[in-house]
């Protein structure tokens, strides 16, 4: 195998990406077991296409986004090899901007968004994934379902048929106790024992750039990274 040296000024994205790809790899040999899949998202708020585009041509295959305006602003100059998932709050009359670009939406909180993201996905003639957000450190600043709700919100969306559970998402708190994680963890198995009819519950998306190794000690097998992938971002969130 050779070791190819990457040049330019979007070569510190590259070297990042090596060295998560290889904590990932080290959490994964303490954890959990070799033939377990976790995927490494990017999450893009506030970085410019070309260096997402960079990072897809190291070897993301799968980009985050927050917000609908910026997504549609940026979404043309995006590498097509990429799939996008929105991650960030989503309000009810926006859905249908996404509808048909992003192969998930990961925050979804309510029945009612669940609902109207049902209605487009029928009228477009398609099933679109989805995983019910849970603010599991029941922060006031989150979005997400309490994590006693989250059970009887999935129970509820699996009726609608042109949504597909696939699993949870959650943002724990910054410094928190590893028992978030796993009270997380224990959420996810047990929505995984309910087959919900139309439900194949096979993502736990946990972990950000400072809590990705511990995310996946307990379970998760997709962790979404920002800084740690293109730096610290430029402008405040919302
Ligand atoms: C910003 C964001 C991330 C990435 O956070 P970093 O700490 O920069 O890695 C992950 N998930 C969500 C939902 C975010 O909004």
């Amino acid at each position: 195998m050779s070791i190819q040296e990457v040049s330019g000024e979007f070569a510190y994205i590259a070297e990042n990406y090596k060295e998560i790809v290889n904590n990932v790899e080290n959490a994964k040999a303490k954890y959990r077991s070799p033939e377990e899949k976790i995927q490494i998202m990017a999450v893009t708020k506030t970085v410019e296409p070309e260096k997402v585009n960079f990072a897809v041509s190291q070897g993301i295959t799968l980009l985050g986004e927050n917000r609908v305006q910026e997504y549609l602003s940026k979404k043309d100059s995006y590498s097509p090899e990429a799939q996008v998932h929105m991650i960030g709050h989503l309000q009810t009359n926006k859905v249908k901007y996404i509808i048909n670009d992003v192969s998930m939406i990961q925050s979804v909180d309510s029945f009612k968004l669940a609902t109207e993201i049902n209605r487009l996905a029928l009228k477009n003639n398609k099933t679109m994934d989805i995983l019910v957000e849970v603010n599991v450190g029941s922060e006031d600043s989150k979005s997400g379902v309490p994590a006693a709700e989250a059970l009887s919100l999935a129970e509820q969306i699996s009726l609608l048929e042109n949504v597909r559970i696939r699993g949870l998402m959650a943002i724990p708190p910054i410094n928190c106790s590893e028992a978030l994680f796993e009270k997380m963890q224990t959420l996810y198995e047990e929505l995984s024992s309910k087959r919900l009819s139309g439900m194949s519950c096979d993502v736990l998306s946990m972990g950000m750039s400072g809590d990705y190794e511990t995310a996946i000690k307990y379970g998760s097998n997709l962790i979404r990274i920002g800084t740690k992938l293109f730096g610290a971002r430029k402008y405040l969130e919302v």
